[in-house]
Parts: structure tokens; C-alpha cells; sequence
């Protein structure tokens, strides 16, 4: 087997993580980015991204001499690079929901330009289906003599998890089209196939379909919880329960059944818009991912009017603190998050905002208009009339309820991860808001504890209260 040396073409989420855990399991790996402060950053130890644990291996691996960071795609000459990653994004085309191709194609075409010998080109950016074969023409048309291998190796890490997902995916898909790429590919994964990591081979664009198909799944059971979720409100059941209950069969799985306020994020928004163009250049319907993708846009629209709602139709001079705005906990990631459409409406509608995030404010500020971004979550709430929990982040369930209560002027609290227990935050005199549920006043069926014990509780003093 033995170790390879690899360039990873784009630095940010994907390409920095892959080629730093590349490193991590022995291959000697160049990063490149046409950023040049990213690199300059990248070579001083400055991480451009929040992603935990990626800092220290960074580090690690550039002090043992196997990664190290380049503005300018070099070497491809002398026939010692084994496989050049391409992981540069591929945004949104101005103008369609198609994505764009720019990036990638114009890597391919400086590949062209140096590459002699032999190459093994690996596609780890998403890209609709036949990407490959552009990427393949573009390098045959000015390298012919080049003996070149295209492979698509879609990645399906998270961001906040991205290092553990890496390291020990549940299966890493290589779409390759000869025999050099897939044996390449076996060797590069061969430490993770070491400790159990299933590779599955199949044809490039298989590959380039599974990316696609995964994030439309995940989207259409997000969404499908969301709207069970609108459903256990009018008719007075819980989504926590009905979730629970739901996700537990095996068939289905208790993954992306949790509801909330819509997902966000750098993929799922972008990559089901392309999935859609491409189905749509080929005559197909996707009337299920359509349907998911509308869902959830409809979603995001009216999060901001539920917190009107529980501020009793009105939020004109109110002042509202936000508490959370990445799309998910664990990222600085802001792109698509649903707390950007909840604050803008929530200004239009006339209150003050204030905003807190433990990691996105950065990324925020640029997003946000006229909100007050704060110090912590307990500067941010007050004196406020409510609160709004937009992102998950663990931080915020150790809140002190009773001190946040006391700092406060209004006792509203719109839990739209439905993050914090909801007897705790009755406890703490607040009138407690949520997804999938009704809100509540005070003292609920004991139903926790019932089901600890696996016995059934009696009703307790509750009251409803519809949104
Ligand atoms: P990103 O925007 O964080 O990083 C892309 C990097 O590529 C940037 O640093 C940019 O400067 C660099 N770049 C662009 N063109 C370049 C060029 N010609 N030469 C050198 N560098 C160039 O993007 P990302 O989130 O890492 O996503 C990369 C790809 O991976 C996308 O296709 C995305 O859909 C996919 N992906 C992302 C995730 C995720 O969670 N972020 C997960 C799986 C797949």
C-alpha cells in the first residue's frame, strides 16, 4: 500500500478537513487555495472556519512536515503527485437554480496546463451528474498525452462533526470509470478501510447521483416532520412524541426527524435546487424534492409570524432577543440560516433586536441589518419582552432560566429548536412556546418521567394555549 501525496485544490470546509485528516492518516498532503490571506492565515495556524477539533490537527500535521498550504497549483510535472483533489465550491448559478461549474472547470483547465505523466483527478466538490466528464474533456482537450483517471468521491461530512464524520464515515463512495482510479482511491482510504469504513464502488455518475440523492432525503424527512409537527399543533399532540414514536422503526430511523424552523446551510438549500435542474434538463419529475424544497421555504417564511403570535399579534416596539443564528449549532456557517428571515421580519414588524451567537456573529453582521449583536445570551435577553431560541447550541441548555427571567421584562419564550425543556422554562414562570406542540402556561403530564418508569402517568394540570 504505502502512503500518497496528494494536492487538495480549495481550502475552505471540505477541502481543508479532508486534506488535513488525509494528513492525519499519513499521506502528505498540499492544500491549495487562490486565497491568498486564507493561506497566509492557514500558515500562521489561523483556522478560516469553526470546526472543533480541526485547529489542533491542522497543527499537528504541519509540525510532523505533512501538510503545508499553497496559493498556486505546482508539481503535477515530475509525475510524484499521485491524485489531486478538487474541493473548491460550487455555488448557485446567477440567474437558475443550476450549480455553478466555474470553479471546478477552471481547476481542471490549470490541471491541463501542468499535468504530464499520469494524474488521477478526484472530484470531492458536488457536482450534478456528468460533471466528470466536462472535468475529462477539459484535461483531454489540452493534455492528451496525459494518462488521466477522473474520479468522483462526493463528501458527506457535517459541518461541527466534519473531523468524526471524516475519519469514520458510513460509507465512502468512489464513482470511478477504469481500474487506475479505483485502485488510487483504494489506496488513499485504505487506513480508513483499516478500521472499518465501508467503500463502495460504482460508476462516476452513480456517484455524482448518491451526493444529490442523500441531501434530497434528508431534506424531504426534514421537511415531513416539519409539517407532522403543524399537524400535532392543531391537534394538540406533541412532535417530540410522535417523532420518538415514528422514529423508532427501524425502516425509517430516528436521524432529521427532530422539527424546527427550516433548514439552512451551504448544501441542502443549493444542492436540491440543482438536483432539480438536472432532472429538469432531463425531462424528470421530482415532484417530491420540489414539493420538500417549497416546503421548507414556506417554513422559513413564517417562523417570524409565530413569534408575532406569541407576542400577541404585535411586535411593533418590542424588543426581541434572539438567541442563536448559524443554521445548525456547532458551524459559524451562516448561509441560508432560518434565523436571517425571522430577524428581518421581526425589524419590518417594528421591534428592536438583539442578537446573540456563541460563534456566527462574524458571519452574521454582514447579514443582519439594524439588530444590537451582544456579548452572551444573558446580555442579549435584557430586559426583553421575548426571547427567541433560533440554533440548537448546547450552551444555551445551561442557561439560567430563573436569572434570565429576572432580567427580562416579558416572560415569552419561542423555543423553535425546542431545545430546553419545557419544564424548566414553566418552572422559570415563562410562557413557553415550541414547534410541534402547543404552548403552555404552567404544569404538564408528567409523560418523561412516566415513560422512564414505563408506566403511564395521570394527567397533570396543563393548559392549552393555540398559537
Ligand atoms: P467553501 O466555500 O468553504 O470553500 C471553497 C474554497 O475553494 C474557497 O476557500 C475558495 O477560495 C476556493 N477556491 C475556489 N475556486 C478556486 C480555484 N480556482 N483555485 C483554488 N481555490 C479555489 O466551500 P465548501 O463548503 O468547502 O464546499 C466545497 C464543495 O464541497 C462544494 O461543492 C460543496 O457543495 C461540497 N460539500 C460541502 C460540505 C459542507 O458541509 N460545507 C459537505 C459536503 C460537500
Amino acid at each position: 500500500m504505502g502512503f500518497m501525496k496528494l494536492l487538495v485544490v480549495g481550502s475552505g470546509y471540505v477541502g481543508l478537513v479532508s486534506g488535513a485528516c488525509f494528513a492525519e492518516l499519513g499521506h502528505e498532503v498540499v492544500c491549495i487555495d487562490h486565497d491568498r490571506a486564507k493561506i497566509d492565515g492557514l500558515r500562521a495556524g489561523v483556522i478560516p472556519i469553526y470546526e472543533p477539533g480541526l485547529e489542533a490537527m491542522v497543527a499537528k500535521n504541519v509540525a510532523v512536515g505533512r501538510l503545508s498550504f499553497e496559493t498556486e497549483i505546482m508539481g503535477l510535472d515530475d509525475g510524484t503527485v499521485d491524485a489531486l483533489f478538487i474541493a473548491v465550491g460550487t455555488p448557485p448559478r446567477a440567474g437558475d437554480r443550476g450549480a455553478d461549474l466555474s470553479s471546478v472547470f477552471a481547476v481542471a483547465a490549470q490541471v491541463a496546463e501542468q499535468a504530464s505523466g499520469r494524474l488521477v483527478v478526484v472530484t470531492k466538490s458536488t457536482v450534478p451528474v456528468g460533471a466528470g466528464d466536462t472535468v475529462e474533456s477539459i484535461i483531454r482537450a489540452k493534455a492528451p498525452e496525459l494518462r488521466l483517471s477522473v474520479v468522483s468521491n462526493p463528501e458527506f461530512l457535517r459541518e461541527g462533526e466534519a473531523i468524526a464524520d471524516f475519519m469514520a464515515p458510513d460509507r465512502i463512495v468512489v464513482g470511478a470509470e477504469d481500474d487506475v482510479g479505483r485502485q488510487a482511491l483504494e489506496r488513499l482510504y485504505a487506513p480508513l478501510r483499516e478500521r472499518g469504513a465501508a467503500l463502495l464502488f460504482m460508476r462516476r455518475r452513480g456517484a455524482e447521483l448518491v451526493k444529490y440523492a442523500s441531501n434530497a432525503f434528508l431534506v424531504t424527512k426534514i421537511s415531513f416532520i416539519n409539517e407532522i409537527a403543524d399537524l400535532c399543533e392543531a391537534v394538540d399532540a406533541d412532535i417530540g412524541e410522535v417523532a420518538r414514536g415514528v422514529g423508532m422503526d427501524r425502516r425509517i430511523g430516528s436521524a432529521f426527524l427532530t422539527a424546527g424552523p427550516g433548514y439552512g446551510g451551504s448544501c441542502f438549500p443549493k444542492d436540491c435546487a440543482a438536483l432539480l435542474t438536472t432532472a429538469q434538463d432531463h425531462g424528470v419529475d421530482l415532484r417530491i424534492v420540489e414539493s420538500a424544497i417549497n416546503a421548507n421555504h414556506a417554513r422559513k417564511r413564517v417562523m417570524a409570524r409565530r413569534v408575532i403570535n406569541a407576542m400577541g399579534g404585535e411586535v411593533r416596539g418590542a424588543r426581541i432577543a434572539v438567541l442563536g443564528l448559524t443554521f445548525k449549532a456547532n458551524t459559524d456557517d451562516m448561509r441560508d440560516a432560518p434565523s436571517i428571515a425571522i430577524v428581518e421580519s421581526l425589524r419590518l414588524g417594528g421591534a428592536a433586536v438583539r442578537v446573540y451567537d456563541p460563534r456566527g456573529m462574524p458571519q452574521a453582521r454582514p447579514l443582519l441589518g439594524d439588530v444590537e449583536f451582544c456579548e452572551s445570551a444573558m446580555s442579549c435577553c435584557a430586559r426583553a419582552d421575548c426571547v427567541v431560541l433560533a440554533t440548537e447550541w448546547p450552551e444555551f441548555l445551561s442557561l439560567d432560566l430563573e436569572a434570565l427571567a429576572r432580567t427580562m421584562r416579558g416572560r415569552i419564550f419561542v423555543d423553535l429548536r425546542n431545545l430546553i425543556d419545557i419544564e424548566r422554562l414553566l418552572a422559570a414562570g415563562f410562557i413557553a412556546h415550541g414547534i410541534g406542540r402547543r404552548a403552555r402556561l404552567s404544569g404538564p403530564p408528567a409523560l418523561a418521567a412516566a415513560n422512564a418508569e414505563n408506566a403511564a402517568a395521570p394527567p397533570g394540570p396543563s393548559r392549552a394555549v393555540a398559537l
